[in-house]
């Protein structure tokens, strides 16, 4: 048999996680990033975007195609699409990278979603403020993550602030802000058949804006799971999507809001290596090989805690008996993802000691809480 190469937009963690998840299935990667020193290249060859033919010979370097950052260049795909195929589609990333597209495509799917305005312009805002009332959150269609190219509006007179803030982008969207009691993500995966596997929800807790822990299965969440199910699999089946995908929800009193997607493999699923049958980055590189999907079933209760800023130390942390360490081999830097640590505790004192353990260690506070439930 012929070793097949999946070529992958971005050389992130993400591309390095789903290397680690191909060899084994004797899938090589390639990777086409700026950075030829980053975090995937010790996996498999980098193809620089900055060399002028680089995306010429990142299209020959592999035999179908894959992202990891969402903000891929459409024209790349554009370019790379006229000679070799990319999972997912073209058109589920061009939806999840314009925020406006995004809320439209749920409404049309009846996914719900917070009230909102596209803004363009501080008279638009002003409507948007008088539509909607207050608080709301306004945020840049394009480009922002981890909760930059946002502003949340309290009261009237920080309208002419936000703007002056987020003007330059033209294309905003302001949303009502959610009152919601949790985060959860549900992650699913689609084959090249048409199949759709999900994984638990994961609850996820963030700080300073960035995921700082996520556990899975979500307590309390047995009754939301099958309609995030239903939700994803509208999506997927809309979108005729093959691949990995995400999908934030705001937990509320009135139910479940979408918040977005994201076209890729997701930090909130990294607890899946361990903690599920088939990890997103396995089923991720089946799917986009054509192979049969494995079970997404959870085998264990887990927590996923980011390492972010500074390393711990690596003895400290697998001193903890149902510890796992990954490394992504990124240099120190402020709320920077430079890791993670998935633990599958075996009962809730064992998490207790281990959550505590963890708040130490760790250099950055996590908001790591020792009365963090879990269903063991
Ligand atoms: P996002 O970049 O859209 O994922 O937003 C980052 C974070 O900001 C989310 O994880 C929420 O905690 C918060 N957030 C975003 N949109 C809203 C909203 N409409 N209402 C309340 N909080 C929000």
């Amino acid at each position: 048999m012929s070793k097949m190469t999946i070529g992958i937009f971005g050389g992130g963690q993400l591309g390095r996680m789903m290397a680690q998840a191909a060899l084994p299935l004797n899938i090589q990667c390639t990777f086409f990033e700026a950075n030829t020193d980053c975090p995937s290249a010790v996996l498999g060859q980098v193809i620089s975007s900055q060399d002028q033919d680089g995306l010429q010979q990142f299209t020959k370097s592999a035999d179908v195609f894959s992202l990891e950052f969402e903000n891929t260049p459409l024209a790349d795909v554009d370019q790379l699409t006229q000679s070799k195929q990319i999972y997912p589609p073209r058109q589920a990333l061009a939806i999840a990278q314009n925020r406006l597209l995004e809320k439209s495509l749920f409404d049309e799917l009846d996914i719900p979603v917070a009230p909102y305005r596209a803004v363009d312009s501080l008279e638009s805002l002003q409507q948007a403020v008088s539509d909607l009332g207050l608080p709301i959150v306004l945020k840049t269609a394009t480009g922002g993550y981890d909760g930059k190219g946002q502003f949340v509006l309290k009261n009237e007179t920080q309208i002419n602030e936000a703007w002056a803030e987020l003007g330059a982008a033209k294309s905003l969207i302001a949303e009502s802000f959610v009152q919601f009691n949790r985060e959860v993500s549900i992650i699913a995966v689609r084959g090249q058949d048409g199949e759709v596997r999900t994984w638990d929800l994961a609850e996820n807790h963030h700080h300073h804006g960035i995921l700082s822990h996520s556990i899975v299965p979500a307590p309390n969440s047995l009754h939301l799971q099958p309609i995030a199910e239903e939700y994803i699999t509208r999506l997927l089946n809309h979108l005729d999507y093959v691949g990995v995908l995400t999908l934030e929800l705001f937990v509320t009193e009135q139910g479940m809001f979408a918040n977005e997607m994201a076209p890729r493999v997701h930090n909130s699923g990294h607890w899946s290596i361990e903690g599920a049958v088939c990890s997103q980055f396995e089923n991720h590189i089946r799917a986009v090989a054509g192979l049969p999907l494995g079970s997404t079933q959870t085998i264990r209760p887990t927590v996923m805690v980011n390492i972010i800023s500074q390393y711990p130390k690596t003895e400290s942390v697998l001193a903890l008996d149902s510890a796992h360490l990954h490394l992504y081999d990124k240099s120190e830097r402020e709320g920077r993802k430079l890791g993670h640590i998935t633990l599958t505790p075996k009962s809730k004192d064992e998490l207790t000691a281990q959550c505590r353990a963890l708040s130490q260690i760790l250099p950055e506070s996590l908001a790591l809480n020792e009365n963090m439930q879990i269903e063991i």
